[in-house]
């Protein structure tokens, strides 16, 4: 809505009365009394008065999913989500969940196309996220992740493997417990993301951040991969003993080869 003030209100009000919009919400939801007012209106009674009539509710980004830095301890204004927020007021209507800070618009643009065309919403996970956009781990998709895999880790911002790629890991990079496809859409026109640009991960992607996150720098004790459950010194150790292994193997195989060879030349 790209207008203001009275000519904006009124909009409102005829939006509210045709009902069937899908109403996007941005920012988290002030539930002590006086901490949030916008024209002397409670925006607890806001969200109740236009989450009734609409079809559906989006909450655009980490502050509307779950409170996000707002909400953070020790939470003064008692901030909540959406979906909690909407609990409060006895408003039962299906939520999208858009959790990052700050959302991506494509994720965003993504969601409402999405039902313009098929007239559905996204099949949504258990945080009430679209599997489309949150169904891998950034982990997953990451392209530092050669990296991970073959133990070679920055351990020190500034340092020269942080430009060379290295995996961020050990500067506490949060992408094995975060799920969203940074690493496919990136952001500004699929420019850059985080990773990419030399910060770890810090989880802006899930439920309860930023305070289940809280210590950005601090290194994630282990890491679930399927079937593999490993700190970064031990996979970083199996991948050296991997490398040892293959430089004997190699060099057996280089003699044996010689050998051969040797044979071969000598007729034997
Ligand atoms: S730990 Fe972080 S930087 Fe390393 S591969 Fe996983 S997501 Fe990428």
């Amino acid at each position: 809505m790209a207008a203001a003030g009275k000519q904006a209100e009124e909009i409102l009000e005829k939006s509210k009365k045709a009902g069937g919009y899908i109403f996007i919400v941005e920012g988290g939801v002030p539930t002590k009394k006086g901490h949030g007012t916008i024209a002397g209106k409670e925006m607890l009674d806001i969200l109740k008065e236009f989450s009734g009539p609409a079809v559906a509710i989006i909450a655009v980004g980490s502050c509307a999913t779950f409170g996000g830095v707002p909400a953070a301890k020790p939470n003064p204004s008692q901030i909540v989500g959406v979906t909690e927020a909407l609990k409060k007021v006895g408003v039962n209507k299906p939520v999208i969940n858009l959790d990052l800070c700050p959302v991506n618009v494509e994720y965003l643009v993504g969601v409402v196309v999405n039902y313009l065309l098929l007239g559905k919403l996204p099949e949504l996970d258990s945080f009430g996220r679209p599997k489309m956009f949150y169904g891998q781990t950034i982990h997953d998709n990451c392209e530092r992740r050669t990296h991970f895999d073959a133990g070679r880790f920055v351990e020190k911002f500034g340092a020269k493997e942080e430009a060379l790629g290295y995996c961020l890991y050990k500067m506490g990079c949060k992408g094995p417990m975060t799920y969203s496809a940074c690493p496919k859409i990136q952001y500004n026109d699929r420019v850059s993301w985080c990773v990419k640009a030399g910060g770890p991960c810090i989880g802006c992607a899930e439920h309860g951040w930023p305070d289940k996150f809280a210590g950005f720098y601090e290194r994630l004790p282990d890491v679930k991969m399927v079937g593999i459950q490993a700190t970064a010194d031990k996979i970083g150790a199996v991948a050296a003993a991997a490398t040892a292994a293959g430089i004997a193997l190699h060099a057996v195989g280089t003699a044996l080869s010689g050998r051969i060879k040797g044979e071969k030349e000598g007729g034997e």
